[in-house]
């Protein structure tokens, strides 16, 4: 009897996700079966988070679920603590603690990047990160919740703290995020009477000299006065050196208190594809690929291995620049491009016909920077404030996978227009059991209503 080959994809994000998707498209049950291995049971769609920290998204509806949307693929919860090519297995942990060893005959890697944290004194203790949903939420609600604490405390250094917010990071995630929580920010002042919108602070501190490399200089600039207009603060060459306890402390010499930090600096390879594989990587970590997604160099080919996305140094062939091989930028839009050309890829290699080199051509970038303003760029056109806006909105829904979300994320959009948007904060999700453990007694702390110490 032919065994059929078995798939085995790590990473269900966009590029994994969308690998999965067109494998079962394309190919016939008996000539493959396919695996997902992921923590999450769902693909975050990154570039709604931004939306989900102002409240314009619901949490769930950027969470696309693996289950509902890959019929055919066996979806496994857990993450893989290592990857070895030679014996065709990865050790994995899964989520109900159990340590497994998955085998395959060919495997994709899709595992993405993780946030770049740098060693700088206290950003590991106190600040947040923007990549994962439960993220964005925890950035929303520690900041609604600054706004209560505030509006019933005196002036003084307390109060300002706690109206002081910093991004640390002005890429995709920093430059949208801040902007999103701003005009969150402005929206949620006017039903706090008690708080002036002169005693919000909001910094921006970027290491460069722009922010959003995405786009021009030009808009990039555009960008930086556009916020500056709307009250906030962006330090452009400018790293922070310390931020302990909360008290950031910049290069520039200016030190403030801050009770929410958020560190969107970049991101780095994820620790396994850098560190525990056996699979071919070069020195930022990243697995080194071939135009047409295969693991390994023309001169070192590695059979049976392929990978996409932001795990990968995909060449990019649309370059002209030299040194000949640049890459493909971490971007949403190459990891789901990269994602179906794998799919076809591997179908072509299934049934013994020529693989072809991934090749796109940006399409150009979206950003958006708050209810109603946001930038559009493609080559020399650029559109800046509510068109770019738009055409944000407008190419954001049309790329969230499946019509289910789409549908999900416009009627909330659409209920936004007339009911304007929700400014409660939801901590308390946090502790379920408090209300049912402490029945109201306030000489219960904390540490008595913990799940941990309740018997
Ligand atoms: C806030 C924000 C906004 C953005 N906005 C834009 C935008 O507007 N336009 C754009 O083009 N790009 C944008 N990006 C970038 C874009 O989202 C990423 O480039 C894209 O998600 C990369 O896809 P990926 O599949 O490589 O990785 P991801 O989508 O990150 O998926 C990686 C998956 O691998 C899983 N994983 C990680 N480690 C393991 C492991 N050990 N075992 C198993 N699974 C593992 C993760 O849980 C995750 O599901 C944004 C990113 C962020 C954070």
């Amino acid at each position: 009897m032919i065994r059929t080959p078995h798939i085995l994809i790590v990473g269900g994000g966009y590029a994994g996700f969308y690998a999965a998707w067109h494998l079962e498209k394309r190919l016939k049950r008996s000539e493959a079966s396919v695996s997902i291995l992921d923590p999450r049971p769902y693909m975050t769609y990154q570039p709604f988070l931004p939306e989900v920290v102002a409240g314009s998204i619901e949490a769930r509806h950027v969470a696309v679920s693996l289950r509902r949307h890959l019929r055919r693929t066996t979806v496994l919860s857990g993450r893989a603590t290592s990857i070895d090519h030679g014996s065709r297995s990865v050790h994995a942990q899964m989520n109900d603690g159990r340590e497994v060893t998955l085998s395959y005959d060919l495997i994709v890697v899709t595992a993405g990047a993780v946030t770049r944290t740098l060693p700088v004194p206290g950003i590991a203790e106190v600040a947040l990160g923007l990549k994962h949903v439960e993220e964005a939420v925890a950035i929303r609600d520690t900041f609604l919740t600054a706004l209560d604490r505030a509006a019933a405390l005196p002036e003084g250094p307390e109060r300002t703290r706690a109206l002081t917010v910093t991004f640390v990071g002005g890429g995709f995630a920093g430059a949208e995020g801040f902007g999103e929580l701003l005009s969150l920010s402005r929206a949620a002042l006017k039903r706090y009477p008690e708080i002036s919108p002169d005693e919000l602070s909001f910094h921006l501190v970027e290491a460069s000299e722009r922010i959003l490399p995405e786009v021009s200089t030009k808009t990039g600039a555009w960008v930086v006065r556009s916020l500056e207009r709307r009250g906030a603060r962006v330090h452009l060459r400018t790293t922070v050196t310390s931020a302990v306890g909360g008290e950031v402390v910049l290069s520039s010499g200016e030190r403030f208190e801050s009770d929410l930090i958020v560190w969107t600096a970049g991101t780095a390879a994820n620790p396994v594809v850098s560190q525990r594989t056996d699979l071919p990587v070069n020195q930022r970590g990243l697995l080194i690929v071939r135009p047409d997604l295969r693991v390994g160099s023309d001169e070192r080919p590695v059979v049976g291995a392929w990978a996409a996305g932001d795990a990968a140094a995909v060449p990019d062939l649309t370059r002209t620049a030299s040194p000949p091989y640049l890459y493909t930028v971490p971007n949403a839009q190459h990891a789901v491009r990269q994602g179906k050309r794998l799919a076809r890829n591997i179908t072509k290699t299934l049934r013994g016909s020529a693989t072809r080199p991934y090749r796109h051509r940006s399409l150009g970038a979206v950003a958006t920077l708050g209810l109603g303003t946001g930038v559009f760029e493609a080559g020399p056109v650029a559109l800046k404030g509510f068109l770019g806006w738009l055409i944000h909105r407008g190419y954001q829904v049309l790329a969230i996978p499946t019509w289910e979300r789409k549908i999900r994320v416009a009627s909330v959009w659409f209920a936004a227009l007339f009911l304007g948007r929700d400014i409660v904060s939801l901590t308390s999700v946090q502790h379920p059991r408090h209300e049912f453990v402490t029945g109201g007694r306030l000489e219960l702390d904390p540490p008595e209503w913990d799940t941990r110490n309740v018997a």
